[in-house]
């Protein structure tokens, strides 16, 4: 399953899905309204929706002819679901330690109960998702959800009758690292983009050199982030740069100003952190972090000019600033910092890797 929610973690819903059409078995989504915008561009492809909706979003599901699948945690939501979109097939989410959704403790025999009751309920599955597989290279937690998991599965399949049921548990860690937790569908958001679910995930990938991952297995980002220089200013030695006034160059300086600020997704916790790329060479930002632009040392960089090309996340020449490298500096992960860009920014699809 291709994860494509939160505008496909930033690189663009449409775009991904259009990338992805005819290689992913199955689309994720967190939303109705995300599952709404794949069905417009892929009528098709099988669809689960895995976030918590509103109950009364239901009945939009009726209007599609090959309906998503959607994710339950509570029998409401199975009644509800079932009344305002008849037909619609569910998967249950049993929490095995993870403490968001899902069926807890006797909550989940509860529901088997009722769905052996039922025997008609379109109910196609059963899934969970996974606590600490990224954080640690430990997977003693993990190990516990899947022994719980293995329960919940042997007491599904007496609760199912005739009906065939799908066992998903893994994300991009679990199915990078824990083979056994791969089952019938992985989960793939994050690898799915060429990033890393975190340095230990990796760490662990490295030392397992089985055949369930080559030793020369390696991600590679899918998504740069360009902009262009809108102006050029050459300042004196001393002179302040931006809100607070917190860099002075100590050289004369020229500076360039390029429209991408916190508003687009610049994380202002940049300021005067990060680099960007001009022509094959790092420029570091200069002062803070503005809502829609950002200011960089071009100095050394004579060849900038307002219409250059600016990498904000990415490679240009023998010089990469990736995703990681910005959460690294701003105290967050990879995740946010792709999720962060601003959706209406223009995504560009290229099929085949630029030189
Ligand atoms: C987002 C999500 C995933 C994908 O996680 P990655 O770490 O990005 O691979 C898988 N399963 C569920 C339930 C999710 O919400």
């Amino acid at each position: 399953m291709a994860v494509v929610k939160s505008n496909a973690y930033g690189h663009g819903l449409e775009e991904t899905v259009e990338a992805l059409r005819g290689f992913a078995d199955w689309f994720g989504v967190n939303s109705i309204e995300e599952a709404l915008r794949v069905r417009k561009i892929d009528p098709a492809t099988p669809l689960l929706i895995m976030g918590a909706n509103e109950p009364e979003q239901y009945a939009a599901l009726k209007e599609i002819s090959v309906k998503p699948e959607l994710v339950v945690s509570s029998i409401e939501a199975i009644q509800s679901l079932q009344e305002q979109a008849p037909g619609t097939r569910f998967h249950l989410k049993v929490d095995t330690g993870m403490s968001r959704l899902g069926f807890h403790g006797s909550a989940f025999e509860t529901v088997l109960t009722y769905l052996a009751d039922h025997p008609a309920l379109p109910w196609c599955g059963l899934m969970t998702h996974f606590a600490n597989v990224e954080d640690v290279t430990d997977q003693e937690y993990a190990l516990l959800q899947l022994e719980r998991f293995a329960k919940a599965r042997e007491k599904s399949l007496q609760a199912a009758g005739k009906r065939a049921l799908l066992f998903h548990s893994a994300a991009s860690g679990a199915a990078l690292i824990l083979p056994s937790a791969r089952m019938d569908l992985v989960r793939v958001g994050i690898s799915l983009y060429g990033m890393w679910p975190s340095r230990e995930t990796r760490i662990s990938a490295r030392s397992m050199s089985s055949a369930d991952l080559p030793a020369d297995f390696d991600l590679m980002p899918a998504l740069t982030w360009k902009t262009r220089i809108v102006h050029v200013n050459s300042i004196e030695a001393g002179t302040p740069v931006g809100y607070g006034c917190t860099h002075r160059p100590v050289q004369d300086s020229r500076v360039a100003v390029l429209p991408v600020g916190y508003f687009e997704g610049y994380d202002r916790r940049l300021s005067n952190q990060s680099h960007v790329l001009i022509r094959g060479k790092r420029a570091p930002l200069l002062g803070r972090v503005c809502m829609n632009m950002i200011m960089v040392d071009i100095t050394h960089i004579p060849e900038a000019a307002v219409g250059t090309e600016v990498v904000l996340i990415g490679t240009s020449g023998a010089e990469t600033v990736s995703a990681d490298d910005l959460a690294g500096l701003s105290d967050t992960i990879n995740y946010q910092v792709t999720t962060a860009i601003q959706s209406d920014l223009t995504r560009i699809l290229l099929r085949e890797i630029p030189e």
